[in-house]
């Protein structure tokens, strides 16, 4: 499927690493103007080189004041891809108010905060949009040591229908994709334990976790007019998990 985002500008978050990354070199690839924003530099710096006009910013989501500094007058976003977000892992029993705060200020805060910013300029300019939250099929299903970070992805179901249901009347489109294991840094943290990641990839009905490409393809179907009709939807990228 060969998409043409020319002529639109997208905002990515968590576009330093991972499916971020990939999905900001692919929006680059499709034609769109990108603002690349992200916690570390150093990622900024070498994505630059790779997507030569794209627009780094480099903060941390999770300081709501620093937040607003950097893209308050961000200016106007056709495309939002929600991605950034931290999975710290720690038995349920063991999780400290810093982990909860962290994991909510990051994955769900910034969401709202980048959403509000990005949406109020989409209405103001009298323009459609597409806001594309990444979540994760943990929305649906608990991972052992991941509580804070999986409630976080189960309010975030909530807040994409919400999102869908106030912003639909000024055409802009809010669902998210919801994918299982992806080997990015993230995905080798949460399933570093060989056994465990065995017997989890046994129990995909296809017998194998998702690719990073897997993911950016459904987040650029989700951004694009292919998907005109969808909203408050999200798209497992889970090689059949949910079915098994
Ligand atoms: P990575 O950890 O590989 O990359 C995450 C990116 O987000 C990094 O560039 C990171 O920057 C950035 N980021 C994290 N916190 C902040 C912050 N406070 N401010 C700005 N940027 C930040 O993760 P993935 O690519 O694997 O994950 C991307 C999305 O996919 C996440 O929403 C995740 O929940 C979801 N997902 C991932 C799965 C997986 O198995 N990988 C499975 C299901 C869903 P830095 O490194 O500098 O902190």
């Amino acid at each position: 499927m060969q998409l043409n985002f020319s002529g639109l500008r997208a905002l990515v978050t968590g576009a330093g690493k991972g499916i971020g990354r990939d999905t900001v070199k692919a929006l680059h690839a499709s034609g769109a103007r990108v603002v690349a924003v992200s916690r570390t530099n150093a990622d900024l710096v070498s994505l630059s080189k790779e997507c030569p006009g794209i627009e780094p910013v480099c903060v941390d989501l999770g300081d709501w004041g620093a937040t607003e500094k950097a893209l308050g007058d961000v200016g106007p976003v056709d495309l939002l891809v929600n991605n950034a977000a931290v999975a710290l892992m720690r038995p349920f029993l063991e999780v400290t108010k810093e982990d909860f705060d962290r994991s909510f200020s990051v994955n769900l805060r910034a969401v709202f905060q980048v959403s509000q910013i990005v949406a109020r300029g989409m209405i103001n300019r009298g323009v459609p949009g597409s806001i594309v939250n990444v979540s994760s099929m943990v929305a649906h299903v608990p991972f052992p040591s991941l509580a804070a970070y999986s409630s976080t992805k189960g309010a975030m179901t909530t807040l994409t229908k919400s999102m869908a249901l106030e912003l639909g009347p000024y055409k802009i489109g809010v669902n998210s994709v919801n994918p299982t294991v992806v080997l990015t840094a993230m995905g080798q943290k949460v399933s570093a334990d060989p056994e465990f990641s065995r017997k989890l990839k046994e129990r995909h009905p296809l017998k194998k976790f998702a690719e990073v490409e897997d993911v950016v393809n459904s987040i650029l179907f989700l951004l694009s007019d292919r998907s005109a009709s969808t909203s408050g939807s999200g798209i497992l990228v889970d090689a059949g998990y949910l079915a098994s």
